[in-house]
């Protein structure tokens, strides 16, 4: 599977000293190149990737290309950033497209200790990430509002199937406000928790439609466990109020 540029630069960094130059990566190259041989633009990813871990708190920069490592676990983002999409037509799109980028940049694996993920192809079936560590499965689902019990699934048998197969993913429910271009709730539910008689199959799509014949589903979420990824705090009443000092 190939890694994330993430993954990538993360472990060249890890083995640079605390001190180091963009210099230092960018004699890497040749190497990321063997990854991503279609990219032309391998030192423009590199620069931007570093950006990506200072934004996480895990680098910092000290102008001149001089960046030094911070000792500290990535602090992820709830901002979602609704800019790239102009490019795409339909609003259902663009949500995916933004979300993706989001889940791309700050989700982590919750089987393992890895810090990143991986998208997967467009078309492959049932999962949309993927652990290069540990190979745990993600799809992700997302919504601007409040998931219900029951959450849109993809296509019927492919998810039956992976079931069957003991193979079905993780769900990571994303539920944002586009308002604010933040999530608001994040929550994970385990893959071995989502059982067949949770899959319900729906109508086959009519004659006249582009997908004539094809079958989606309805996933039953209702009463299954979940882990909070992302859920809104309140700041300290410490903090608060020594804020409060400051304006006066
Ligand atoms: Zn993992």
């Amino acid at each position: 599977m190939q890694p994330s540029w993430k993954a990538l630069i993360q472990e060249i960094v890890a083995q640079l000293p605390a001190e180091f130059s963009l210099r230092d990566l960018l004699k890497h190259e040749a190497d990321l190149a063997r990854f991503y041989p279609a990219n032309k633009h391998i030192a423009a990813k590199i620069r931007q990737t570093l950006q990506i871990l200072r934004d996480q708190g895990m680098i910092a920069f000290h102008g001149d290309g001089r960046y030094t490592k911070r000792n500290v676990a990535p602090r992820y983002s709830p901002i979602i950033d609704f800019s790239g999409g102009e490019n795409l037509t339909s609003r259902a799109q663009i949500a995916r497209q933004v979300l993706e980028t989001w889940a791309e940049l700050n989700l982590f694996c919750f089987a393992c200790d890895a810090d990143a993920l991986t998208r997967l192809t467009a078309n492959t079936p049932v999962a949309d990430f993927a652990c290069a560590k540990c190979a745990a499965r993600y799809q992700l689902k997302g919504k601007n509002g409040r998931f219900g019990g029951t959450i849109p699934g993809a296509a019927y048998k492919p998810l039956v199937d992976a079931i069957r197969a003991g193979a079905c993913p993780h769900y990571v429910l994303v539920e944002y406000d586009e308002r604010y271009s933040t999530v608001v709730f994040g929550t994970a539910i385990a893959g071995p928790h989502i059982t067949e008689d949770r899959v319900i199959a729906r109508k086959p799509l009519a004659e006249s439609a582009r997908r004539a014949g094809w079958i989606g589903c309805s996933v039953v979420i209702e009463g299954l466990p979940s882990v909070a990824l992302v859920e809104p705090t309140s700041l300290d009443p410490g903090k608060v109020r020594a804020d409060w000092q400051t304006i006066l």
